[in-house]
């Protein structure tokens, strides 16, 4: 496959940016190869600047569940750019996606537009803390909720930590009022909430943590954690930046039946443009500016353009038919792969429209299960996979996602190109 000028704007870019790149994985570090400058993108397909092209499992990371340039989108889109790209005063559309938001998700009584997820778990975790009064919270290790600093907190060995910054950068004074427990503990949950449940303004967690592996949850255990919160008057913070409109149209809050506090979003409700936004009961949203004390705001905060791109994708989603259709493409995919390795120390887990492979006999449901020899078997494969046309994230950590533009005929090619070079690395780690 040739990469010429793939790699040659790498080295370019590296010139006038850092490791060549606006976000660290790009970078293909852990996998190797190189790094795939994109030209365009066409349904299910990507097609880089030397011309190959690939069956992108990427995905964008989450938002593209109609695949790319859906016509629908598109013309959402262009629409708008020739009205204005952004005002800086209200528009309608925002008040067209809040309000299909709100009608569509019990949770979210009133929402509000920024523009990435970072920005709506930071704001939302400011406005739990306005609320409550409280500043610890409490995160898990595993979830990621994007870069900000209270939130790059690493777990330690204990069972709780508080406060170890995982990156530099990132002042201890910040963290030390983050504490960091495992997943699917109940006991850890239990003995963390007697002892400082009530000084905790909120507990957030991924809906289906799907940023460290795709480590879906039991039932049972978010319920706990619900229950927990109530009882100590702390909020749950559902973070559905990848699962909100994935896993259905009530995200992972209708999946395992529960009712968050506060939940937020990214990914999907952008359509393919920048958009974040933190939503949930009216009583904790009102305590925003201008309403309430707690400040928040954005130059291009529920940009137009945004809007209606995000809106476009949802009313295409809102009958539940493109759901349970990619629900059932992802299940067939993923159980004929699993049929087929007949070498057992390698998984594949699914849920909606994500897939993870992961090189270990049981599928883990905390980080510590995940196995990192298992991992850096997944980062061997990852170039001949890609160089036999087919994209996916470049990081064994990462999850795969089906859009709405991958076919049966497409997803049978890439299981069995995906069985064969999966299994002759599982020989080998075997
Ligand atoms: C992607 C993601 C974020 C961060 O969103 P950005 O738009 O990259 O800032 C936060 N939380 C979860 C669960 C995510 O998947």
């Amino acid at each position: 496959m040739k990469t010429d000028k793939s790699r040659e704007l790498m080295e370019k870019a590296g010139a006038v940016t850092p490791g060549g790149v606006h976000s660290p994985v790009r970078a293909f570090k852990s996998v190797g190869g190189v790094p795939r400058f994109i030209d365009r993108g066409d349904g299910a397909w990507l097609i880089d600047v030397d011309g190959n092209r690939y069956l992108d499992f990427c995905c964008s990371w989450g938002p593209l569940i109609l695949g790319h340039g859906d016509p629908d989108v598109v013309a959402a889109v262009k629409q708008q750019i020739d009205r204005g790209m952004t005002f800086g005063a209200s528009t309608e559309h925002e008040y067209n996606l809040a309000s299909f938001i709100v009608d569509h998700v019990d949770a979210v009584e009133s929402i509000r537009f920024v523009s990435s997820g970072t920005e709506a778990v930071m704001s939302a975790i400011r406005v739990a803390r306005g609320f409550t009064g409280r500043d610890l919270i409490l995160k898990f290790e595993g979830c990621y909720h994007g870069h900000s600093d209270h939130l790059l907190v690493s777990a330690g060995s204990g069972l709780v930590t508080f406060g170890q910054p995982s990156s530099a950068g990132v002042p201890k004074t910040i963290t030390s009022q983050t504490a960091v427990l495992p997943l699917d503990d109940e006991e850890a949950l239990e003995e963390f909430f007697r002892r400082h449940g009530d000084r905790l303004a909120a507990v957030i967690i991924e809906g289906i943590p799907a940023n460290n592996g795709l480590l879906i949850q039991r039932h049972e255990y978010i319920r706990l954690l619900r229950a927990l919160t109530e009882k100590h008057g702390a909020l749950l913070i559902l973070d559905e930046v990848i699962t909100g409109f994935r896993v259905g149209m009530g995200g992972a809050a209708s999946y395992y039946g529960i009712h968050p506090d506060l939940v937020t979003y990214g990914k999907i409700i952008g359509g393919g443009m920048p958009v974040g936004a933190f939503g949930g009961r009216a009583d904790i949203m009102n305590k925003l500016s201008p309403l309430g004390p707690v400040y928040q705001a954005g130059t291009l905060s529920g940009n137009p353009v945004a809007m209606v791109a995000g809106l476009a994708t949802l009313q295409k989603l809102s009958d539940g038919r493109l759901h349970a259709q990619l629900e059932e493409r992802n299940r067939a995919f993923v159980a004929s792969m699993i049929s087929r390795l007949t070498n057992k120390t390698v998984m594949i887990a699914g849920v909606a429209s994500i897939f993870w492979v992961v090189f270990q006999r049981e599928l883990p449901r905390a980080a510590s299960a995940i196995d990192t020899d298992g991992i850096s078997h997944y980062n061997r494969m990852h170039e001949s996979i890609l160089n036999n046309g087919v994209y996916l994230p470049p990081s064994g950590y990462e999850v795969c996602f089906l859009s709405a533009a991958h076919t049966d005929e497409m997803l049978q090619q890439a299981a069995d190109l995906l069985v064969s070079v999966i299994s002759e690395e599982a020989h080998v780690w075997a």
